[in-house]
């Protein structure tokens, strides 16, 4: 049986760690790079701001620009998707008496929440699990959301830097000095096009990566400091849609079990969001855990089927689809966090390096939290009498001394459970739940999802049709992430292009936006990968799977407003 793992990318991490070539004098100098306008790199950057307005001794050795943050996207929250049920702890830490929940542009609280088990035509409401309890929690779109606090950012005092992707470490002396940024206008074949404009090197006293998911400089950084925690990531994808619709919600949504297969050869773990954005929006996601074994799945036909569900349809009939995207959520939870979350001039936060609640589906306070923190062990880096090193180590401490090492260590192994299949695995889960943690079930190993062998079903051949109302085709939702990716610029996908047949299958299923076809086949059980790289949304599932996604040309990708 084939195992994506057993044809690696053409892929070197080595070769993203540079020393800086720019002349001295043509180098950006910044104080604190952030790169990521995500929860993570804002919160970090606006926590910076803060200190500075309380310390303006520090600004004048800051130099111009004392924090700049990077951006991939056209503007801060294009790339910015998740559910999203936001627990308010966080954010109410890093604004203080600055701004109340009610000042942010949120959905409101949840007002009532409700889980059901799916079977193809029913629908069994059961008491919504202690993870799955969110009263108390507030409903944001995290794209807007992005927005919001790349103002506040800015306000602060932060240079935010869009379209602009960190392609390299810069490390000299092995110890990280900043970021190279990517080349624009290059052709497909990598030539200067009239309009080139060639990266520059960023140099800043500490730089903090805060790339989220699939992290393309947090891996490298991960590989080139051996800082790689003794379990593996493993990733969950997720695919969701907004709709307008004609009735409002009233309730949060969970479900289990149908469209997901129980068996476990399967291993299909996962479930359904369906949360309401004010009184005429509502948005639906699936998440199916990377570490599934069947080549014919297909995460985006999975969740166009679950919107044919009676209970689903009825929320959705009379509506209309305005956006679509997709991206993957670290799931390996407290084993698989790194050793070591600082390295010499580094330091890493949020869904780079796994800081996720995966049972809570919930990720944004910590990564909130991650990047306050991370922000006040750079800020006593700069102080004058500091070892900058001990100051760094300091964020490893107090990440441990928050509600986020405590958070994810109680629920240790409950994605793991679930490789044991849905009904052991959940009882499992229960029992970790019930029990707070406290049930010690040992450190359970995880397999890194590109490892799990294959097998190939017919599944595909019971997704719905798309008729282009409820249900769309893969082309049709790429347009509705509105991705505007130039097409003639050079592939950002690294993957190794002939395979057999059963691992281009699974790419092919896998990517919901369409990237992989298969090609010619030669008759001794391969076939040739086609590439699409324009239509990428970024979602990272194929790192998990087998190949590599680096950051394509700045700009790039989806314009997401409201995921
Ligand atoms: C479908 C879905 C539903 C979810 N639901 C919830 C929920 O309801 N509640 C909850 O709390 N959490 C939820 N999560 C998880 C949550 O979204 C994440 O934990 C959170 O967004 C992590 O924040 P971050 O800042 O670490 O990364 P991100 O939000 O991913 O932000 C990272 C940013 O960095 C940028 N970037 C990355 N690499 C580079 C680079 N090299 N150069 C320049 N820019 C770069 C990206 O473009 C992006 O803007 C969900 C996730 C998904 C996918
Ligand atoms: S090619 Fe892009 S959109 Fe497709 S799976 Fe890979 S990262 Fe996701």
């Amino acid at each position: 049986m084939s195992r994506p793992s057993n044809f690696p990318p053409p892929f070197s991490a080595r070769d993203y760690v540079a020393e800086p070539t720019d002349p001295p004098d043509e180098r950006i100098e910044v104080g604190v790079l952030v790169v990521g306008a995500g929860p993570a790199g804002l919160a970090c950057a606006i926590r910076l701001g803060q200190l500075i307005e309380e310390h303006p001794e520090l600004a004048e050795r800051l130099g111009e620009v004392p924090v700049a943050v990077l951006e991939k996207g056209k503007q801060p929250g294009s790339h910015l998707l998740s559910g999203a049920v936001v627990n308010p702890r966080a954010l109410r830490r890093l604004f203080g008496d600055r701004f109340r929940m009610e000042d942010l542009p949120s959905y409101g609280r949840v007002a009532g929440e409700s889980v059901y088990v799916l079977t193809r035509r029913a629908a069994l409401p059961i008491p919504p699990p202690p993870p799955m309890r969110n009263h108390g929690n507030w409903i944001f779109s995290l794209s807007q959301l992005g927005r919001f606090l790349a103002g506040r950012a800015e306000e602060a005092g932060a240079m935010i830097l869009p379209e602009t992707a960190a392609q390299k470490l810069l490390v000299s002396h092995g110890r990280v000095v900043g970021v190279r940024t990517g080349d624009k206008g290059r052709s497909r074949e990598g030539g200067e096009l009239p309009n080139f404009e060639a990266g520059s090197d960023l140099v800043a006293k500490v730089t903090v990566l805060a790339e989220g998911t699939q992290g393309h400089l947090t891996g490298v950084a991960l590989e080139q400091f051996g800082l790689r925690g003794d379990e593996p990531q493993v990733w969950e994808l997720a695919v969701k849609e907004v709709w307008k619709v004609a009735k409002p919600l009233d309730r949060i949504i969970h479900t289990m079990g149908w469209p997901l297969r129980a068996g476990k050869r399967f291993r299909e773990f996962g479930g359904s969001f369906v949360y309401p954005m004010g009184d005429d929006m509502v948005t639906i996601g699936l998440v199916v855990g990377l570490d599934y074994r069947d080549a014919s799945v297909s995460v985006h036909d999975l969740l166009q089927e679950l919107k044919t569900h009676p209970r689903i349809c009825k929320i959705l009939a009379g509506g209309e689809r305005v956006q679509w995207g997709a991206k993957t959520i670290p799931s390996g939870g407290f084993h698989s966090l790194p050793r070591q979350l600082h390295a010499p001039g580094l330091l890493l936060c949020g869904d780079g390096v796994g800081m996720v609640n995966v049972p809570r589906l919930k990720g944004i306070h910590y990564a909130i939290e991650s990047g306050r923190l991370a922000a006040e062990a750079a800020f006593r880096a700069l102080q004058r009498g500091e070892t900058p090193a001990s100051a760094l180590s300091s964020y490893d401490d107090a990440v441990r001394d928050s509600f986020i090492w405590d958070d994810l260590y109680e629920v240790r192994n409950m994605r793991q459970v679930f490789g044991r299949g849905f009904f052991v695995g959940g009882a499992l889960a229960s029992a970790m739940t019930m029990s707070k943690g406290r049930v010690e079930l040992g450190k359970m190993r995880a397999e890194p999802d590109a490892e799990q062998p294959l097998l190939v079903t017919d599944r595909d051949a019971s997704y719905p049709a798309p008729d282009g109302k409820l249900t769309f085709d893969k082309l049709s939702s790429v347009f509705a992430s509105g991705n505007k990716t130039r097409d003639d610029q050079p592939s950002h996908i690294r993957i190794e292009r002939r395979v057999p047949r059963e691992v281009a299958r699974l790419w092919e299923h896998m990517c919901p936006a369409q990237v992989y076809e298969l090609g010619r086949e030669d008759g001794d059980g391969t076939v040739m990968v086609e590439v699409a790289p324009s239509n990428c949304v970024q979602c990272g599932a194929i790192t998990a799977k087998g190949g590599r996604l680096t950051p394509p040309e700045g700009g790039s990708g989806p314009e997401y407003t409201v995921t």
